[in-house]
């Protein structure tokens, strides 16, 4: 059976990823540091002999004994307020991290993909986002550690196919959504819904005019899935194409929790892209793939698991830090 490294494996992806390479009757070796991860997303494979995980930061060093036939790099805080509290890390681990990884395919002769993401694209002036546009990132702005690691990780990731004839796919995600994302995080959907179960009203930032496009989480599997096994080793966006302003997004979290609470407007965070939208007619073309979950469908499934966390979690102490973000 093939042998697959996740990284990231106790996050909101990594785990999800897990679960579909068991299914696929894969050995899977979750990886994590839990900086941002969480155990719990992983309880469920304890005792699964088709799993084995490592305790350890790919930004240090990554040994894997045996043989490995595909990596997944998903491991990167992935979240606005992460970024301001761990910059450091967000950089190095899809800097440092990737060279490791791409070290450690090379030397096992497996084939890696890695997640990208689509503020390589950053503010963007082309709209929809293909994967031929360069992007409009501010290196120094609070997404720069995120947006030019990322960017980096690219790079790089290309330099290790075309010098070293190495095995590597590129997805470039756009804002994902589904059961196990962090509560208090601060994205927008674990936000609203916190919200909504706090009893709290709904921030809007900015006049909540910007749009985003949410893709729910099988789908994204799915896409990801096919890209690792076919042969094409550019960018490919995986993502809804479905376009939705955060204000009317605001409304459908409203009527899905009938939650009483009324709409605030926050100052919007400095370079928040005001768009995006995936452009996935490669996707469709290459891995014959699509998004099949309408948003009604996948907000349903993900609401009905935030509403069995247990009640602590709800008040945990990302949320106060949620508070600061939301100050600056
Ligand atoms: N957002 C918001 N209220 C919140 C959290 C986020 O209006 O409580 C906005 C945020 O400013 C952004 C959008 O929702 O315009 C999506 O934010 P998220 O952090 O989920 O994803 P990203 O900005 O990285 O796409």
């Amino acid at each position: 059976m093939p042998r697959v490294l996740i990284t990231g494996a106790a996050g909101f992806l990594g785990s999800h990823l897990c679960d579909r390479f068991i299914a696929e009757g894969m050995d899977v070796l979750g990886m994590d540091n839990l900086i941002t991860g969480n155990m719990a997303n992983l309880e469920h494979l304890m005792g699964n002999s088709k799993f084995t995980f490592f305790n350890n930061d790919v930004s240090n060093f990554v040994h894997v004994p045996g043989e490995l036939d595909y990596i997944l790099h998903f491991a990167s805080p992935a979240s606005p307020i992460d970024y301001l509290k761990i910059p450091i890390q967000t950089l190095k681990v899809s800097s440092l991290g990737t060279h490791n990884l791409l070290g450690l395919a090379l030397n096992k002769k497996a084939r890696i993909l890695v997640a990208s993401t689509s503020e390589v694209y950053g503010d963007p002036l082309v709209h929809p986002q293909t994967e031929e546009y360069w992007g409009n990132v501010n290196p120094v702005g609070p997404r720069g550690v995120y947006d030019e690691a990322k960017r980096f990780m690219e790079a790089m990731t290309m330099a290790y196919h075309t010098y070293h004839g190495l095995e590597t796919r590129i997805v470039r995600i756009f804002n994902t959504y589904g059961p196990r994302m962090r509560l208090n995080d601060g994205r927008v959907l674990p936000a609203f819904i916190g919200q909504a179960l706090r009893g709290e009203d709904l921030t809007i930032f900015g006049d909540g005019s910007q749009t985003r496009s949410f893709c729910y989480v099988d789908d994204l599997i799915e896409g990801i899935y096919r890209l690792l096994m076919v042969d094409y080793t550019k960018p490919v966006n995986i993502g809804n194409p479905h376009e939705i302003s955060i204000s009317e997004f605001a409304e459908e979290i409203i009527k899905l929790t009938g939650t009483t609470q009324k709409v605030v407007y926050q100052p919007l965070p400095v370079n928040d892209p005001m768009q995006r939208q995936p452009d996935i007619s490669k996707a469709k073309e290459i891995l014959d793939w699509e998004p099949k979950v309408i948003r009604a469908e996948g907000l349903e499934k993900t609401y009905e698991w935030f509403k069995k966390l247990p009640g602590d979690r709800l008040y945990r102490k990302e949320h106060r830090d949620f508070e600061a973000y939301k100050r600056n």
